[in-house]
């Protein structure tokens, strides 16, 4: 945040505080200011889902529904007070963005959003039928009064609970957002396979962006009832939970400031047009069209662009390089089947699409330690196999052994946690991300903390974000990319692409690298990069898988070569043995290399 902009915040900050002493209207604090408070609760909670996660929904005002009616029957009914009734909510929104939370991971795109508008009607017609608790169209109305201990929180009081409460939620955002679990929502929004194959559970990042995202929610929808000292199921709309998102993007996604300013709109505009209430629907779709059209990054984007902005800082000013030369650490097997068989084995290895059989009955071995080239014509199942191996595609019949263990139904963040990194034959990074942290995504597993460690910035979690950054330091002074660590991974020019998604799958501590086509579209001298590299991995005991057209640099640094065609394993041998085969010439070296391996 450019400091102006910091400095601006902070101010309006404090004046907010304030704003009891200021006007003792009940109607601006205790109506207004108080629901500004309570929807910037929920809709910096929204923003972890959206904004940071990219994902849409369009539910919320189930989850805020949630809490309201946990809160409120438990002061009413079972008269807790009001502490472990807000605790419960919080629980019970987070038990509801669960059920929310798992469409999420089978689901996309506009059937995601479909699924949560289903689960927010849902949750409005239960809590409409369900009368003996919830009072159906009634609504709940004797709220008691809201007091702990001594203190008071009613009338105008309330403001003195919710806006300390907005605060501390605006920083558990925060600190959420910038911690590895932001860089894991964010990854996974960029490309969720190469999340994954960096070592990224999407199933838990996933989940975990909806529980938390609801428990907000629900802390939200427990204060809420104490505005009107009343809930009733009509507030819980559909129309509400667009409302909230319209004001997540009018405000502007991941940014704090934008979450006030959308929800301070989202809550004075009606009030100052209320003369005009049945326009309402009208004006909020009319001013989301104008955000999506004028004002990309919403007003949040205008004060960012508007303001001078602080010199950029070089993100990686506190941390060097690690000292450890390279950065690279080799994983260490378990006592059962270090050095016993081979690395990896895949047995009759076949998958189908539909008629296509891309890769038949293959059984490749990679011994401990070796460059193992495959090769072969352009479709013949190169790519499709490091697919299979890295646990992106399930095989029809046949399996991989790594390590002496088979993996089944390995997801390819099981894969890349048990020991193979992965690049792509077209580059997948996250583009957005710099390259430092495209690099640190590659080391979420030397991440330990929980979310505790997140939210309260523990020694443990600044440790472990410090070291994780020299190391990345360190892994790309070994790609030569160290100079250009603040830098957006997406102005990288195409070469120094692929070198530093090397960096990213290094980062992952494998024993066994696949480089799909790391030289495709290098000029000479970045080749000739890229074969100083493989010998230095090499050398440090990493197997590596490389499949490659260009033939000089797989002849001079690969220990084995294996030929495909058509999805079968033609010849596998020492380069020399290979390139002297008549059927690997045949079907694709051609008769220069035949004379290339006649001259030598
Ligand atoms: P290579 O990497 O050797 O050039 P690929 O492994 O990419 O070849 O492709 C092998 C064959 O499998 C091609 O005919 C390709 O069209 C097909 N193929 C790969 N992935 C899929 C998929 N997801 N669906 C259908 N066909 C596929
Ligand atoms: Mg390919």
């Amino acid at each position: 945040m450019p400091r102006a902009l910091r400095t601006l915040v902070l101010v309006a900050a404090a004046a907010f505080l304030f704003l009891p002493f200021v006007t003792q209207n009940p109607y601006y604090v205790h109506s207004v200011a108080c629901k500004v408070c309570i929807y910037v609760i929920l809709v910096a909670g929204l923003d972890l889902v959206v904004g940071y996660s990219g994902d849409v929904s369009v539910g919320h005002a189930g989850l805020y529904a949630a809490g309201a009616y946990t809160a409120a029957i438990l002061v009413t009914k079972a008269h807790w007070p009001f502490l472990p009734a807000a605790l419960a909510a919080i629980a019970m929104g987070a038990l509801f963005g669960l059920l929310l939370g798992v469409p999420a991971l089978r689901l996309s795109g506009p059937y995601l959003a479909v699924s949560t508008i289903a689960f927010g009607l849902i949750v409005q017609t239960v809590v409409n039928e369900a009368e003996k608790l919830t009072e159906g169209s009634l609504g709940i109305q004797n709220i008691p009064k809201l007091t702990f201990g001594r203190w008071n929180f009613e009338g105008n009081n309330l403001y003195y609970l919710v806006y300390p409460l907005m605060l501390l939620s605006l920083l558990a955002v925060h600190r959420v957002a910038t911690s590895y679990w932001g860089r894991a929502f964010e990854a996974l929004k960029e490309s969720s396979i190469a999340a994954e194959c960096s070592g990224i559970s999407r199933y838990r990042y996933k989940l975990s962006v909806f529980v938390l995202s609801a428990a907000l929610a629900g802390l939200a929808g427990a204060l809420f009832i104490h505005i009107d000292k009343y809930v009733g199921p009509t507030t819980f709309s559909l129309q509400l939970s667009i409302l909230f998102l319209i004001a997540l993007i009018f405000g502007g996604t991941r940014s704090l400031l934008g979450n006030v300013l959308g929800c301070l709109v989202v809550v004075v505009l009606p009030d100052v047009f209320n003369r005009f209430a049945d326009y309402q629907l009208m004006t909020f779709g009319a001013l989301l069209l104008f955000t999506l059209y004028v004002l990309p990054g919403g007003l949040a984007g205008l004060l960012r662009r508007a303001l001078p902005a602080r010199a950029t800082a070089h993100t990686t000013e506190e941390a060097g390089p690690d000292g450890s030369e390279t950065g690279i650490r080799v994983r260490k097997e378990d006592g059962a089947d270090a050095d016993a068989g081979d690395l990896l084995a895949t047995e009759r290895l076949t998958i189908a699409f539909g008629g296509l059989v891309a890769v038949n009955g293959l059984d490749l071995v990679i011994r401990r330690g070796e460059v193992h080239a495959l090769i072969g014509p352009n479709g013949s199942g190169k790519s499709t196999t490091v697919n299979l191996l890295t646990g992106v595609y399930r095989p029809t019949s046949g399996r991989v052994v790594f390590g002496g263990r088979p993996f089944q139904n390995a997801s390819p963040f099981a894969v890349s946690r048990s020991g193979i990194a992965r690049t792509f034959q077209n580059v997948a990074l996250f583009g957005d991300m710099t390259v430092l942290e495209n690099v640190l995504v590659g080391l979420h597993h030397t991440f330990h903390g929980g979310l505790l460690d997140v939210l309260f910035r523990t020694p443990r979690a600044k440790r472990e974000e410090k070291d994780a950054r020299s190391r990345a330091l360190s892994l790309l002074a070994f790609v030569g990319l160290d100079s250009l660590a603040p830098e957006r991974a997406r102005n990288l020019p195409y070469g120094k692409q692929r070198l530093l998604e090397i960096a990213r799958a290094l980062a992952q501590d494998p024993r066994l690298v696949v480089l799909d086509e790391p030289a495709a579209g290098l000029t000479s001298g970045e080749i000739a990069a890229v074969d100083g590299l493989i010998v230095k991995l090499k050398a440090r005991g990493l197997a590596v898988l490389l499949i490659e057209h260009h033939m000089d640099l797989v002849m001079s640094v690969s220990d084995t070569v294996t030929v495909l065609d058509f999805g079968e394993k033609i010849a596998t041998g020492i380069p020399a043995e290979i390139q002297k085969d008549d059927r690997v010439i045949n079907a694709y070296l051609g008769t220069d290399a035949h004379a290339m391996a006649a001259d030598a």
